[in-house]
């Protein structure tokens, strides 16, 4: 039996509003627009017959140039790799320093092994009541450690390690008693909390936080003053994203964003009417100004979440459909959940569970990762490349820290992203450009260089897939993102 969203069925025209791929007109009109205000000058994106839109290079580049720098409109960090890495929780930034980057990792790494697994209701209780707490020793190293049984939650593969480090040690590492040699090289930003109170989000700086809190965030916050309805309701929601999927997080940051735009366009359209002083201006709620919030959004090539993930090798394609419907399902059980903790009336479609399936399937199909290289990788091999006698003194210290680290002492953040020009690119079997992170790139930013040379007018195109791999498992692949590719490669291999 397949569920039924009560709003699929009483808002469908307004659901097709919302979910009706926007004209090339506006499109051009979008994107010429975001250009001018980020500065990306080197690009125009301009709609195309076959595919939508495309990427277009407006300068001449030279091979091994940057194209674009392409800025998230809504991302977030994996939550496995939370126990990983810190980071600003909105420009994905490294922050702290590499002493509490390391001691925190080993920290919640012996956690991982020597916790209990107790109910999870309990452990997200324990943490709503530690966030009003106010009579903490030492005010940032003891709210880093807080949301330590949040992030228990998230299953880590390093995680997994039998951890042995003197715990001692590690807090000292935490707390700055112990500096490591040489990391005064990489400093990084000290982290600044997030304002509602939750202790689960950091960022690198007092805007970051400002820009992140009028974002989504103090809709999605399970801080004493965060907006949403419920906050019980929120950390369920957020509990069985981590359970299940975190693809949900991102969505539900682009719900809330879209809310909070809606209210913002919604006060200045008032203030706007009391200023001509009409009558009837209260009744405002209506779907164009939902749809002006949606804009951004409303720009990346989306489908159905169900239809179009790509069917996992596991599963038999005989069991397909139950596959597409348990799917369906899932998201359903996780909007019922959003729902309750920031429900918004005036946004009513934005909770119909085919906008729900059709935020995630955009994340699907423009398989954007967002990836932050660590200064701790940056900081091991800087030791490692010291002269022979310095290089002897710092491992005695450094070393026991490698070596509890193990191999992942490299890790990076990692988590997904919708980045909106990058989302434009079409794809190619031979691009002329790839997302290459620079030594210098170290945020949340996508950074599109060129392949070879790209000159003026032509499509900029990047490779969806590994476009090494044979003919046939580079169609079945780009199958997924529903399309046939006819590039010159293909055309040529095909003959
Ligand atoms: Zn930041
Ligand atoms: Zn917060
Ligand atoms: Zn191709």
């Amino acid at each position: 039996m397949e569920t039924i969203c009560p709003i699929d069925t009483a808002l469908a025209s307004e659901i097709s509003h919302l979910l009706t791929s926007p004209s090339p007109l506006q499109v051009q009109e979008y994107f010429d627009n975001l250009i001018s205000t980020r500065k990306c000058h080197g690009i125009k994106v301009k709609p195309n017959g076959e595919f939508g839109k495309g990427v277009y290079a407006d300068l001449d580049f030279k091979k091994g140039e940057l194209v674009f720098k392409d800025q998230l409109l809504v991302g977030a960090q994996h939550c496995s790799n939370k126990i990983d890495c810190l980071v600003c929780s909105f420009c994905f930034c490294f922050i702290g320093s590499i002493e509490l980057q390391i001691g925190r990792r080993l920290y919640l790494q012996g956690l991982g092994v020597s916790m209990n697994h107790e109910s999870d209701m309990e452990t997200f209780k324990h943490i709503s009541k530690d966030c009003s707490k106010t009579d903490s020793y030492d005010g940032e190293y003891d709210s880093l450690l807080e949301n330590h049984d949040n992030l228990e939650n998230c299953a880590s593969s390093s995680s997994k390690q039998i951890f042995t480090f003197p715990k001692d040690v590690v807090e000292s590492l935490m707390n700055g008693e112990l500096i490591l040699p040489y990391s005064k090289q990489f400093s990084l930003p000290p982290p600044v909390p997030c304002a509602g109170g939750c202790g689960e989000a950091y960022y690198c700086s007092k805007s970051c936080a400002e820009a992140d809190w009028e974002l989504s965030h103090s809709l999605l916050c399970i801080g004493e003053r965060s907006k949403s309805s419920c906050r019980e309701a929120l950390i369920k929601f957020m509990q069985h994203a981590n359970e299940t999927n975190d693809i949900f997080l991102v969505a539900a940051k682009v719900i809330s964003s879209t809310i909070l735009r809606y209210r913002k366009l919604k006060a200045t359209h008032l203030k706007e009417d009391n200023k001509c002083a009409k009558p009837n201006v209260s009744d405002h709620s209506d779907i164009s100004l939902l749809l002006e919030a949606w804009k951004p959004v409303s720009m990346g090539h989306k489908r159905r979440w169900w239809d179009c993930i790509a069917l996992p090798d596991d599963v038999d394609s005989s069991d397909e459909s139950a596959f597409r419907m348990q799917i369906r399902e899932l998201a359903f059980t996780s909007l019922q959940l959003l729902k309750a903790a920031i429900f918004d009336k005036e946004c009513e479609p934005l909770f119909s569970l085919e906008t729900y399936g059709h935020i995630i399937g955009m994340f699907e199909l423009n398989n954007l990762d967002l990836v932050v290289a660590s200064p701790v990788e940056d900081y091991f091999l800087y030791i490692d490349d010291l002269p022979y006698t310095e290089k002897q003194e710092a491992e005695q210290v450094t070393q026991p820290f490698l070596d509890a680290l193990g191999d992942d002492y490299s890790v990076c953040c990692q988590g997904t992203g919708f980045f909106p020009l990058q989302s434009c690119m079409n794809h190619s079997c031979c691009p002329n450009a790839k997302a290459f992170k620079r030594e210098e790139d170290r945020d949340g930013q996508a950074t599109l260089i060129a392949l070879g040379p790209i000159s003026k007018g032509e499509e900029v195109t990047i490779s969806y897939v590994d476009e090494d791999l044979p003919l046939e498992e580079r169609q079945a692949l780009l199958a997924d993102y529903g399309f046939k590719c006819k590039c010159p490669k293909c055309l040529q291999e095909e003959t």
